[in-house]
């Protein structure tokens, strides 16, 4: 009973989702304040919890399944991912080895088979699905660092001698910086290189860093190259990349978290470009392939060098089957594992890959229609490229030049865009300019939403004067 009402809930939420704010519009405290403060000593009737959850809780959401939620990158959701989760939830089964339930085992093998082959990732890449992205580079950084000291590092800690360093681009992604801090590398030990007009790597100034740290003894260990950027999607040189940690033996990672959904198309494929030099790649079908977060899929070149980071053997965990199974528990970080790989059986089927393929378009194709209207507004500025669909961009009346104003300017017109509840935008920093980020991936997007949204940011940019 309480679970037929509740999905009747969960589709009209769906129909209505629209009308919602879009950014929750509460102020801090204001839900903790609502709920009762005690705990409670006897159970209490569904049908009360409910109520809460309706008007407690639902307005201190923000609504990532709103088509009007361009903030961040999408954590989509779909239909066949939700019964998906749905079913999961109701099997409750902890995945840890194969026996623990072997048809999750074997159908995360399958889906790692099947989105190998989707995204044309090299036929040896081999791997598993984590919760993160972050999780996953910190799996890459922990096998570089193992594989650089010959798995000493598990053993004894680190010696003085061992000064691993770490490449990646002034605009990668923070989960990096906190890798290191967790594989004991130290922040001190990650060196940012400069990026391009176009905020990508420059691959000549990655040699030169690396060179100069051989001349004193430090040891590179593992680069970190990003398709697709958080701040404005830039595309890392992936192949340049490649040949230089070939040439020095230093552990190639990849994190395409958001775009390397887009590999599914055969025309972004230049982007993976390179792709044979890498050691490790991650991507996150929680961002923008339609599977409900948590789904993060890492590859790995060599297995091997993944488990023996990871694999620890106490006797409780030991079975009969152990010499002929994946046990996945040692592919990754946790013991425990959540049964992931059934929605993404239920999305990639539903879907089917032209179906993915024809979504994926469609944004990319909205995208570049909206880059045009940019273009025509002479008081609003591209701030990146657009390889994708995301765009960035600040509101710039051709009478001011003060960037500090122009700063301010963009802050406030966000500040009231978010606060209208019709849409839900973010901003970075570029060149140290304030810019605006309109992502364009949310599974329910339709051009007619742009449209209205690009009417609003027009309107409200006006009233700023
Ligand atoms: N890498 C990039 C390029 C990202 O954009 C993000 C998140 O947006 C991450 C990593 C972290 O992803 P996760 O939240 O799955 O750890």
């Amino acid at each position: 009973m309480n679970a037929h009402q509740m999905v009747d809930w969960m589709a009209d939420f769906f129909e209505h989702v629209e009308k919602y704010p879009v950014k929750s519009q509460v102020k801090p405290g204001e839900v903790y304040q609502q709920l009762p403060a005690q705990v409670p000593a006897k159970g209490e009737q569904m049908e009360a919890i409910f109520q809460d959850f309706q008007q407690i809780i639902m307005p201190g959401m923000t609504h990532w399944q709103s088509p009007n939620f361009y903030a961040y990158f999408p954590g989509n959701n779909s239909y066949p991912s939700i019964l998906a989760e749905m079913l999961t939830a109701t099997l409750g089964a902890q995945c840890m080895i194969w026996e623990t339930s072997p048809s999750a085992a074997e159908l995360e093998e399958l889906m790692m088979q099947w989105l190998q082959e989707m995204l044309g990732l090299p036929a040896y890449m081999t791997g598993t699905i984590q919760d993160t992205a972050s999780s996953a580079t910190l799996c890459a950084i922990l096998s570089a660092r193992e594989r650089m000291s010959d798995f000493q590092i598990n053993e004894t800690g680190f010696q003085t001698e061992n000064q691993l360093r770490l490449y990646c681009s002034s605009q990668t992604h923070s989960s990096i910086d906190k890798a290191v801090k967790i594989a004991g590398i130290g922040r001190s030990n990650l060196v940012k290189i400069g990026v391009d007009e176009a905020y990508a790597m420059k691959a000549e100034a990655l040699e030169v860093a690396i060179k100069k740290d051989l001349a004193v003894g430090l040891i590179p260990c593992c680069v970190i190259a990003t398709i697709g950027t958080t701040s404005s999607t830039a595309i890392d040189p992936l192949e340049a990349i490649g040949k230089i940690c070939k040439k020095y033996n230093i552990w190639l990672h990849v994190d395409a978290a958001y775009a390397g959904t887009a590999l599914i198309l055969p025309e972004m494929r230049w982007m993976s470009q390179g792709m044979e030099f890498a050691d490790s790649f991650v991507f996150n079908p929680h961002k923008w392939m339609f599977t409900n977060f948590d789904c993060s899929v890492y590859f790995v070149k060599d297995k091997e060098a993944l488990i023996r980071t990871f694999e620890i053997m106490p006797e409780y965990l030991k079975t009969e089957v152990d010499e002929h199974v994946n046990n996945y528990r040692d592919w990754g970080i946790a013991l425990g594992r959540r049964f992931r790989a059934l929605k993404l059986w239920f999305v990639i089927r539903n879907f089917g890959v032209e179906g993915i393929q024809q979504r994926l378009r469609q944004h990319i194709k909205w995208c570049k229609n909206q880059v045009d209207r940019f273009e025509a507004a002479p008081d609003f500025e591209l701030m990146a490229p657009t390889p994708l669909n995301l765009i960035c961009f600040r509101f710039h009346p051709l009478h001011i030049q003060d960037e500090t104003i122009l700063d301010q300017l963009n802050e406030q017109l966000l500040h009231h865009l978010n606060a209208s509840g019709k849409l839900y935008l973010t901003h970075t920093r570029l060149n140290g300019q304030y810019v605006l980020r309109w992502a364009m991936g949310q599974t329910y997007l339709k051009e007619r939403h742009l449209l209205d949204s690009w009417e609003l940011i027009k309107e409200m940019s006006e009233r700023l004067f």
